[in-house]
């Protein structure tokens, strides 16, 4: 297929490995921060850490949109289910992320439908515009979508909004927990281990890919500029990404610091205006949002504009956020902000496993847990004899 083939190609694989072999100076280390989760999964899926040379490292980043959610935030969504009676409408992975109380959505799903809970439901949808056509068939019931993830999806829920209004109804809103990609970033770049410990060495990222269509390579300006890293925005296949870690150990070689663009196929510098237009129409700054792994960060996520505030879910039913601790066990914080690797973790693969998981980096496939642990061999040990 076209796009994807040539860019699954083992002899060129073979070929980009050595010219990375080659480009790695022996006697220094090169440490890259792949950002996206969608990264993650392909470096672990098609083993591209084991093309690498010894002295080249990935350390996987907090793009995960499902991995970076609260808990509180979850609590939230079932709050609206369980205490509102609301039709809660998720895509399917934030439905098996631990809550509190032991449990989750889909757990609070089970409770609803044995008939322990109030009137609401919890739906898993594919598609955002699933959650309106469902508002429109029933009429009688509020229907809320409950909206994670970087720019990426962002638009589309935009435009649900503007749909709803142009529709005139009454019995739908969003729960809107949509992140932004450069504060994390950002958040990253001034946590104390890159800028005062230098426990997490940092000499450049390999940027998003589809974020990247949303917003372009503009954004990626300030950090290569500012904190001098070099920045290389790449496509999810396994040669996007070998790529990209050839173009980055040039860049440290030669003492540059600038955004390149891999992906130019899909990423232009300006991104998709059209769609960046829409997001500020519907949606604005909010002044802090809890992430998980990361804390508090300003101006990090958006929130629904008072124009459309009848579709702001959090408006409507007054839920509030309130924080929650993780795990005792979980070391999911670490692993987002790239202190620590997904193995590092002591439940990882024993008590915190993908059927099972303790911590959100365990739930999506996109989750640097999940991924180790689907692609690193752990699920044939776990069922060895
Ligand atoms: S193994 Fe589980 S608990 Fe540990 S960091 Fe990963 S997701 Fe969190």
């Amino acid at each position: 297929m076209k796009f994807i083939d040539e860019f699954r190609d083992g002899e060129l694989a073979r070929g980009l490995a050595a010219a990375i072999g080659q480009a790695a100076r022996g006697g220094r280390d090169y440490h890259f921060m792949e950002f996206c989760g969608g990264h993650t999964h392909a470096i672990a899926r098609y083993g591209v850490s084991d093309l690498l040379p010894d002295n080249v490292r990935l350390i996987h980043g907090p793009g995960c949109p499902v991995c970076v959610l609260p808990i509180g935030r979850i609590d939230m969504a079932i709050r609206l289910a369980v205490d509102v009676g609301v039709t809660l409408c998720s895509y399917g992975d934030p439905l098996r992320v631990p809550a509190s109380g032991g449990l989750s959505l889909f757990k609070a799903k089970a409770r609803l439908g044995s008939g322990r809970g109030a009137s609401g439901d919890i739906r898993m949808l594919y598609s955002a515009a699933d959650a309106l056509a469902l508002a429109q068939q029933q009429p009688d019931r509020q229907v809320v979508f409950f909206a994670i993830g970087f720019e990426t999806t962002t638009p589309p829920t935009a435009l649900l909004i503007k749909q709803a209004r142009a529709l005139a109804l009454t019995n739908f809103s969003v729960l809107c927990c949509h992140v932004l990609t450069p504060s994390a970033i950002a958040s990253i770049l001034e946590s104390p281990e890159v800028r005062r410990w230098g426990t997490v060495p940092l000499d450049g990222f390999i940027g998003p890919a589809h974020v990247s269509t949303i917003i372009g390579t503009r954004p990626y300006e300030f950090f290569a500029e500012e904190y001098r890293k070099p920045v290389v925005i790449a496509g999810f296949e396994p040669l996007d990404v070998m790529h990209a870690i050839l173009m980055l150990i040039e860049q440290v070689n030669s003492g540059r610091a600038q955004v390149e663009n891999e992906f130019s196929r899909a990423v232009s510098r300006d991104g998709n205006r059209k769609a960046q237009q829409l997001v500020s129409e519907v949606f604005e700054l909010r002044r802090s949002f809890a992430w998980r792994g990361l804390g508090e960060l300003p101006y990090s996520a958006l929130r629904i504009r008072r124009e459309f505030a009848a579709f702001d879910a959090e408006r409507r039913f007054a839920v509030a956020y309130q924080p929650v601790d993780d795990h005792p066990a979980c070391e999911c914080g670490a692993v987002l902000r790239g202190v620590k690797r997904p193995q590092e973790c002591r439940i990882f693969g024993s008590v915190c496993t993908p059927e099972n998981p303790v911590g959100s980096c365990m739930v999506s496939s996109e989750g640097a847990c999940a991924a180790h642990y689907t692609f690193g061999r752990f699920a044939d040990a776990a069922v060895a004899p």
